[in-house]
């Protein structure tokens, strides 16, 4: 059988790259599903949420194969997969979600009800969140495959640009769906809390996505790491130092205010 390697969670403070099994196509509670795929990962990131149980902020188990950003190669498929091919790249969503629950059919995918047996909504690699394994590894299984993943339609091209394209899985989404769920819209005056990859992420999807045509754009941002921004060359305004009462004005100027943990 192929052997396997992934990032693995040993305890507060210490991961380490460890063999694990190779990928099974059977559910975390081990029942055998026909609905996935394995994947040969290709790229993968460290996501800010996972520091909240690589610092010991959470109740995840040592053991846990950490990763939930994942973009592979297919090179396995189960009998019940319809339009995923052997060899296709594919990004995956980090939400894993059935497609068929009352949640999904709405949309609302990161609450999936059927996928994780303690709460609606699962994910890989994550504390809680229904026990599937992690995809910072050299192979991971994905379920639902048909449903979850986006296909990249010219692997050479995609290939070129895969550092970039491995935000689709997570950090771009992210960002973009923190824009509409604030109500973001041309004139918008932004406040983005938080300037890790999902905050600089979404200033640049409100900058790009749905200011720039009108450019009547001004945007705001409280953040202590200044230099992630102004390294991507923003023309924001920024308040390096954010106290609470800087905050609280910039707040009050703000139409749209959300922040970004990661
Ligand atoms: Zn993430
Ligand atoms: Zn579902």
């Amino acid at each position: 059988m192929a052997s396997n390697r992934g990032v693995v969670y040993v305890g507060p403070g210490k991961v380490e790259v460890r063999s694990i099994d190779y990928p099974k196509p059977v559910d975390p509670r081990g029942r055998k599903i026909n609905h996935c795929v394995i994947l040969k990962v290709v790229v993968t990131n460290i996501c800010g949420s996972d520091q909240h149980m690589v610092r010991g902020r959470t109740t995840a188990p040592a053991g846990l194969v950490l990763g939930h950003e994942i973009t592979g190669e297919v090179i396995e498929i189960g009998s019940d997969v319809e339009f995923i091919k052997v060899g296709d790249l594919v990004s995956t969503p980090f939400n894993v979600a059935c497609g068929r629950c009352r949640n999904c059919r709405d949309r609302e995918t990161g609450v999936c009800l059927t996928v994780n047996p303690g709460r609606a909504g699962g994910a890989y690699g994550y504390v809680d969140m229904g026990g599937w394994i992690g995809g910072q590894a050299e192979y991971v299984m994905v379920p639902y495959a048909d449903f979850n993943l986006l296909k990249f339609p010219d692997k050479a091209q995609a290939m070129e640009k895969i550092q970039d394209l491995t935000c689709l899985t997570d950090i771009l989404p992210t960002g973009y769906h923190g824009c509409v769920c604030a109500g973001v819209t041309t004139g918008s005056t932004v406040l983005v809390s938080g300037a890790g990859p999902v905050g600089r992420v979404r200033s640049i999807v409100a900058l790009y996505s749905f200011s720039m045509a009108a450019c009547s754009f001004s945007a705001l941002a409280a953040c202590s790491r200044r230099g992630s921004f102004s390294a991507l060359g923003f023309p924001l305004p920024i308040c390096a130092q954010a106290g609470p009462a800087s905050i609280a004005a910039i707040t009050t100027a703000a139409t749209n205010v959300f922040m970004a943990t990661a």
